[in-house]
């Protein structure tokens, strides 16, 4: 499922609430419970809430069961069949009592179910409780994309983002680059400073990456080991090695001594590709070639950046 990881983990955002209901009483109940503690959405039948959720991405969906045409059942089933809105808790709203239609709500994929009439505590607790653990899975999901050292995306957050943007640049027919990056001479840094030294070294060079790539939609993530990459959509070759070179500058400014380099101070090298991509290619093929050019530099003496068109 497409996660909006760009929105900070400790995020403190008010909850979005969506509401669906034939019976506008019945919204205006459930809206005066929750309008202080929750961004509230209205929609009033089935149609309408689906194309809410997929706009709006409801944190918690409070789903009438009986509305005209098409009746809460069916409004989940679309709803769970939808990547992209399958996680979205649901809670059913029913004024009836049976156990039988309980049952297929659960089976559907609901939460919970909360009886009309609306009893005001016990609708509370209950919204409160689903909107409590969904901001915990929410919290979990970010966090299982995050590299635990350094703190920027991890590589798993790299392969879901580079698949999306690449769709994104065969639809746009625009150019899309990547920066493979190396710390140079980061197995003697290591044996010479220690391992927390070089934690250290990694975390302050990770930070120097990601601040030098300015704008919101760039990635930066740890590849592996001493290795990060940086896709930069809709960027140009020019634009990609301006970029590096920003990024060099901003790592050898750290001046991380470094006595066992060529240099005395801890340097990177880059790897820089582009390419507009076409139906038929495969976004493989954009790493394999920034890895190339980063072999390039890393032979040609360090510290310095290669690129393949
Ligand atoms: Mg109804």
């Amino acid at each position: 499922m497409p996660v909006n990881t760009d929105e900070p983990i400790t995020t403190n955002r008010k909850p979005k609430l969506l509401i669906v209901d034939d019976q506008v009483l019945i919204i205006r109940v459930l809206h005066e419970l929750f309008k202080d503690s929750c961004d509230i959405y209205m929609a009033h039948n089935g149609l309408d809430a689906i194309e809410k959720c997929t706009s709006i991405e409801p944190d918690l969906i409070l789903l009438d069961v009986v509305m005209p045409k098409m009746d809460g059942y069916e409004v989940c089933k679309i709803l769970k069949a939808n990547e992209q809105t399958a996680k979205i808790p649901i809670i059913f709203i029913t004024g009836s009592f049976e156990e039988a239609d309980e049952l297929k709500g659960f089976e559907l994929g609901a939460v919970d179910f909360i009886r009309k009439p609306i009893n005001a505590v016990i609708t509370r607790a209950r919204v409160n409780n689903h909107l409590a653990l969904k901001k915990q899975t929410d919290l979990l999901r970010s966090i299982a994309l995050i590299d635990g050292l350094t703190g920027i995306a991890n590589r798993r957050r790299f392969e879901a983002a580079i698949h999306t943007e690449w769709l994104q640049s065969v639809r746009d027919k625009s150019a899309i680059s990547l920066l493979m990056i190396d710390i140079d001479e980061f197995k003697k840094y290591n044996d010479h400073y220690g391992h927390l030294a070089g934690d250290d070294c990694l975390k302050k060079v990770a930070q120097a990456i990601n601040e030098a790539t300015g704008r919101p939609y760039d990635l930066t993530a740890r590849y592996g080991g001493e290795e990060f990459v940086v896709i930069l959509p809709k960027t140009n070759h020019e634009g990609a090695q301006l970029v590096a070179k920003q990024i060099m500058k901003a790592v050898r400014d750290l001046n991380i001594p470094h006595e066992k380099s060529a240099h005395p101070i801890v340097t990177i090298s880059i790897g820089v590709t582009t390419m507009i991509p076409e139906q038929t290619s495969n976004f493989e093929t954009l790493i394999t070639t920034a890895d190339q050019a980063l072999y390039k530099a890393k032979s040609t003496g360090r510290n310095t950046l290669s690129s393949i068109e």
